[in-house]
């Protein structure tokens, strides 16, 4: 039987670094690390988000700051917005919630934070970083599960690492994180002839297609590590992309849904905002 991985006792832990380094930035140098998150419409998953992330930032000693546009704002003037809190001194990090309504260009809007306040670390510039693997803002879902591998304190070099999901906010990044802590990695999706087949092989599987399910206990390798990024609500709440108590009766280590993965995404996106409130601190920086 697995071990149970708790992503929320692993992203308390980070909260409190990221509350104490808070309060030292206050003590001493008067800043309140300032997140400010962009809101587009009233889609119940996205407030919910965005609550979440509110909460934590008030837990962890941060302001947060939210900007409600109504599903009809135009894609410029989302844009103007955003171009106002990258102007704003008072702002470190800001995020805008996916997703946004039909018919508006993600990558645009993704691409318009300025990439010194991008803590989602979705701006074409921090990704190219990771890839390069030069220290940025890392986005927060693959920072989290590399958060989980580290916390496990087994060797990872030489490990095959199978990740299902190729999106640029979670398996594409997560490959090159992976690759640079010397995974052998394979990263799947809707084409991939034989999941089952590759999953099998993997001594580290990641599940990130939000499919529920979608990864089945009898492919689990025995012992491997399983961690399940997936987020699928059903009428009995949030299910992940794993069928978990098959897997669990497999794998080594396994994260739970909810309760893994998630929490530490916005513990995540909380030191990105502290780091990036401190300084810079990024390569392209004068
Ligand atoms: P996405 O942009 O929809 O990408 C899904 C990926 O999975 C795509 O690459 C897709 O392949 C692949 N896929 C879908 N069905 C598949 C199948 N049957 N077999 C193999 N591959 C399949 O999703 P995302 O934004 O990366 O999010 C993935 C999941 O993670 C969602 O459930 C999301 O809610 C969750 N998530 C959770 C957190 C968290 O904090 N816990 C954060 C981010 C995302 P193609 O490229 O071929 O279409």
């Amino acid at each position: 039987m697995a071990v149970l991985v708790d992503g929320r006792k692993l992203s308390s832990t980070i909260l409190e670094e990221v509350a104490s380094k808070a309060t030292e930035l206050r003590e001493k140098s008067s800043v309140v690390p300032t997140l400010a998150a962009v809101l587009v419409g009233e889609d119940g998953a996205s407030v919910s988000y965005v609550r979440q992330k509110e909460k934590a930032c008030e837990r962890a000693g941060l302001r947060s700051v939210t900007v409600r546009l109504p599903e009809s704002v135009t894609e410029g003037e989302l844009l103007a917005r955003i171009d106002g809190l990258n102007r704003d001194r008072s702002v470190h990090g800001i995020i805008v919630q996916l997703p946004l309504p039909r018919g508006m260009d993600v990558e645009r809007v993704v691409s318009a934070v300025a990439p010194d306040k991008d803590v989602d670390g979705f701006h074409p510039l921090n990704l190219g970083l990771v890839m390069r693997g030069t220290p940025g803002l890392m986005p927060c879902t693959p920072a989290a599960v590399c958060v989980i591998l580290d916390s496990l304190g087994i060797p990872l070099a030489g490990l095959r690492a199978v990740i299902v999901g190729r999106s640029l906010i979670v398996g594409r990044p997560l490959s090159c994180l992976l690759l640079q802590r010397d995974l052998t990695v394979t990263v799947c999706h809707t084409r991939t002839r034989d999941l089952a087949d590759e999953v099998s092989r993997a001594d580290v599987v990641v599940a990130a297609a939000g499919r529920a399910g979608l990864v089945r206990g009898e492919w689990i390798k025995p012992g491997a590590v399983v961690i399940d990024v997936g987020t699928n609500p059903t009428p009995s709440g949030l299910i992940g992309d794993v069928e978990f108590a098959a897997a669990a009766e497999r794998a080594g280590y396994i994260t739970p849904v909810p309760g893994g993965v998630g929490p530490l995404t916005v513990a995540m996106l909380l030191k990105n905002v502290v780091s990036a409130s401190t300084s810079c601190g990024m390569p392209r920086c004068p």
